[in-house]
């Protein structure tokens, strides 16, 4: 009997994950859901919606699959996910949805499976944690093209962020030379990273060396192509935004801007989220980027649990600085996150005052983002 087909639901918001784990899965493509195993990589965004998609293939009987789940949501909620899927692969796949397969292919037993959740006889069995994979030994695309990931993993656990839950909070990095390899069949390079001025690094002290190394590689290689780094889709943390830092992407980069992480203007929220820095290096990293050159383009989250009518307002002074300077500000609402500390937190009510002035920022061109239910502007 040939092996059962395995098919990725492909939509644009997960093409990261896929082009990460297509070369080590030999998988098809698939919009909709499809006879044999059918893997998901989803976030919480699209939870309900991919639930739906499953649970009404499941009802009309008409597809004959396996369903797997992966991804930031269901490995944070993992018996949520086994309500609608078979198995959820907890964390990084690249080890585990592997043997996963090789395991649901031969009707083996997948409880001998580290990284998962199933049901057995009924009730939900976690297996034992997988450690974290070297990324080295794995490549970061093939056949779909992404951003390279050059690092994974961040030590400072902010409360709203998924990040150090699902991929540890001991930073590690592609090697250069793979990272090159890599680099050849982009037009331009791109990177994901926690925060690329961390490369080579733990994620709390800049190792620029390292991080001069991979930009002097990449821009001495035959056909020179710009690089953009610190920049979407990554963004670096204000406090290591330095003189020398912008020196490097000035001097090796295609950058015209440069994306900040700065959450928030009020220095007690800041603090409760565990940024780890003040509002002064978030105003330090505008001024050194506006000083190379960069435009800074900084994300705020507005509605944090337990944010007051004057932290919003001392955020929104802050937003003003910034675009005054001739910086842009990217304003997001707050959504909790299952797996991290805020979840099942509320979002503080946005003051109208605060509302008003984000919405005639958003008209006068100088703010995006969606910071409310009924506000968004892109
Ligand atoms: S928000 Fe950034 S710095 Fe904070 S934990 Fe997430 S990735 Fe790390």
């Amino acid at each position: 009997m040939p092996p059962l087909p395995v098919w990725f639901r492909y939509s644009p918001k997960n093409s990261y994950s896929i082009a990460a784990l297509l070369p080590l899965v030999e998988a098809g493509l698939a919009r909709e859901p499809r006879s044999g195993i059918m893997l998901y990589s989803l976030a919480t965004a699209q939870a309900e919606e991919v639930y739906a998609e499953v649970d009404r293939a499941r009802s009309v009987g008409a597809v004959d699959a396996v369903y797997v789940a992966g991804g930031p949501h269901p490995s944070a909620l993992p018996e949520e996910a086994l309500e609608h899927f078979d198995f959820v692969v907890i964390g990084e796949g690249e080890e585990t949805l592997p043997e996963l397969l090789r395991t649901i292919r031969e009707g083996s037993n997948p409880s001998a499976v580290s990284g998962i959740a199933c049901k057995v006889e009924g009730l939900v069995r976690i297996t034992e944690k997988r450690p974290a994979v070297n990324l080295d030994l794995y490549p970061p695309f093939s056949n779909i093209l992404a951003p390279i990931e050059i690092s994974r993993g961040c030590p400072w656990g902010c409360t709203y962020c998924q990040t150090s839950r699902l991929f540890g909070t001991c930073m590690r990095h592609r090697s250069i030379s793979v990272i090159e390899r890599y680099a050849r069949r982009h037009k331009d390079i791109r990177f994901t990273s926690p925060n690329s001025l961390a490369y080579g690094s733990d994620g709390r002290k800049p190792r620029l060396d390292k991080v001069e190394a991979l930009l002097k590689a990449l821009a001495g290689q035959k056909k020179q192509k710009p690089i953009y780094f610190g920049t979407f889709p990554s963004e670096v943390r204000p406090e290591f935004v330095t003189q020398e830092a912008l020196e490097l992407i000035t001097k090796y980069c295609a950058n015209k801007s440069i994306s900040l992480g700065g959450q928030s203007g009020s220095p007690a929220v800041l603090h409760r989220i565990g940024r780890g820095h003040g509002r002064e290096e978030i105003e330090r990293a505008c001024e050194l980027s506006l000083d190379h050159s960069l435009v800074p383009q900084v994300d705020f989250i507005f509605g944090l649990p337990d944010e007051s009518v004057v932290d919003q307002r001392l955020t929104l002074d802050l937003v003003r600085w910034i675009v005054s300077k001739g910086g842009k500000v990217r304003a997001h609402r707050f959504t909790p996150l299952p797996g991290t500390p805020l979840w099942g937190r509320q979002a503080a009510p946005l003051a109208e005052d605060v509302q008003a002035s984000l919405g005639r920022l958003a008209l006068e061109g100088r703010l995006t983002g969606s910071w409310s239910r009924d506000h968004s502007h892109e």
